[in-house]
């Protein structure tokens, strides 16, 4: 506290408004907090955090002017753009302008904004406060993202069928199939956000909550690639462990759960905050698992399957089946749950978050990627780490039940299960003193400083 009054050094975080982007920038907040900084999280209405969960922060609420429908809009990207240009004065009136408890504007020594909300450099190059940016997805995605555009110039997106296995040039082990592309609404107005958010514009340096060990050689081109510092300094839920937003409440009984089960035998299944599946899909999903005979806990997110609460699809028989073995949340506690005896094996969207907590803590995965970098992260957890299976296709039952014998029970799931681990002692020598992400870190808190 002390400190803090003797630096007033106060930062402004402007966080994108999706949970997988909230966390990591509410982590950092709580990292850099801890170096002294006073931190503002400025974020729009739509999907704003709870400030009640972290009273050390002030929190700035910024009008986004979306209307009700717009929110509705099931097409993200085009949210975002919306948001990218009503944000922009509204910002900046609120920095100018903002209620009594806001510091002068000239106090702000720094703003970090998500690259998706790129609005928020404008509003710093105008007010003439130096910025930051930072990509919650991994170096390699940001890597190929760039080139989509060019790839759809030469007719290769959409990508066609005969050149789905085909290495994209200059990116392997990425093929077409595994390209950064959204399944949300219009490519053009995707591909519109993709230069957006990858124009470097006024920003002193760019932030990856990723790390060396895992990205050293995109991260070498990206290096070459942008003017300005920049720095792996992940996974930042280490470094902060407290600091995570949730989504909806946990369900911690699935710990108790998990501690009746044996060492490594259950398989973790999530797709995470956002992605969907339909009612064939959960049933595949669930009669694989049934038939896999291996003990499961999965989090079935309500409003995850159109047209159903939540899983009143499923049948006795199905729940009669696995009512020993199986265990349904709508959302837990994940990080706890990896980090269990008990959990063996991560059934995966493969999120940058959810990959990261898995590589964390040790744990093999089976790939499901649904959209945009889950697909890139699948494809560097399968082809370069190699510590996941791809679950490749349609999502089928027989399909399902084999990748998880494999991956729970099989050699190939061992081998893996070793690799991860050895990945998971170099990332816990990244984190330590005198690792890259801890090095890194201090030169993001020195040039801070220097602002
Ligand atoms: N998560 C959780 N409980 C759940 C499912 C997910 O806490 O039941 C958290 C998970 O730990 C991760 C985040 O939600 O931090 C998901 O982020 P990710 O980047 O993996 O995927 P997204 O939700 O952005 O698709």
């Amino acid at each position: 506290m002390e400190n803090q009054e003797q630096s007033g050094k106060r930062l402004v975080l402007v966080p994108g408004p999706f949970h997988g982007h909230l966390t990591p920038m509410l982590q950092l907040a709580t990292v850099l907090k801890s170096k002294d900084f006073s931190i503002t999280i400025a974020h729009t209405q739509f999907n704003n955090p709870d400030s009640s969960a972290h009273p050390d922060f002030t929190f700035l609420r910024i009008p986004d002017g979306l209307s009700e429908e717009e929110v509705r809009n099931p097409d993200l990207i085009a949210i975002m753009l919306r948001l990218n240009v009503n944000c922009e004065s509204s910002f900046r009136e609120c920095l100018t302008q903002g209620p009594d408890h806001m510091e002068p504007v000239d106090k702000i020594c720094c703003i970090i904004y998500d690259a998706l909300v790129y609005f928020s450099e404008t509003v710093a190059r105008d007010l003439k406060i130096p910025s930051i940016a930072m990509h919650t997805s991994n170096a390699a995605t940001n890597l190929v993202r760039p080139i989509l555009l060019q790839l759809k110039a030469q007719g290769h997106i959409p990508v066609p069928d005969s050149m789905l296995q085909t290495l994209v040039p200059l990116h392997q082990p990425i093929r077409f199939k595994d390209l950064p592309l959204s399944n949300f609404g219009s490519l053009d107005y995707f591909l519109e956000a993709v230069v957006l958010m990858h124009k470097i514009r006024s920003s002193s340096a760019i932030i990856f909550n990723t790390i060396h060990c895992l990205e050293e050689s995109p991260l070498v081109r990206l290096h070459q690639r942008y003017q300005v510092p920049i720095f792996p300094i992940g996974p930042l839920h280490k470094f902060a462990p407290t600091s995570d937003v949730r989504l909806l409440q946990e369900d911690t009984d699935c710990i108790t759960w998990l501690d009746k089960q044996t060492h490594n035998s259950v398989i973790y299944v999530s797709l995470g905050s956002i992605a969907k599946m339909n009612q064939d899909q959960l049933l595949e999903m669930a009669w694989g698992l049934a038939n896999s005979k291996e003990p499961f806990l999965w989090v079935i997110r309500p409003g995850s399957i159109p047209d159903l609460e939540w899983i009143e699809s499923m049948n006795e028989e199905f729940k009669e089946c696995v009512r020993d073995r199986g265990c349904i949340v709508k959302w837990a506690p994940q990080k706890k749950v990896l980090a269990h005896d008990a959990v063996g094996g991560f059934w995966s969207h493969c999120g940058w978050n959810s990959t990261l907590e898995s590589i964390c803590e040790g744990v093999p995965m089976i790939c499901q990627p649904c959209f945009g970098d889950q697909k890139v992260n699948a494809r560097y957890l399968t082809h370069e780490w190699r510590v996941g299976l791809e679950l490749e296709g349609e999502i089928e039952r027989g399909t399902v039940e084999r990748a998880v014998r494999t991956l729970m029970k099989e050699k190939e799931g061992e081998e893996m299960r070793q690799r991860v681990l050895d990945l998971k002692r170099k990332v816990d020598v990244s984190i330590d003193d005198g690792g890259s992400s801890c090095h890194y870190l201090s030169e993001v808190v020195e040039l801070l400083r220097s602002f």
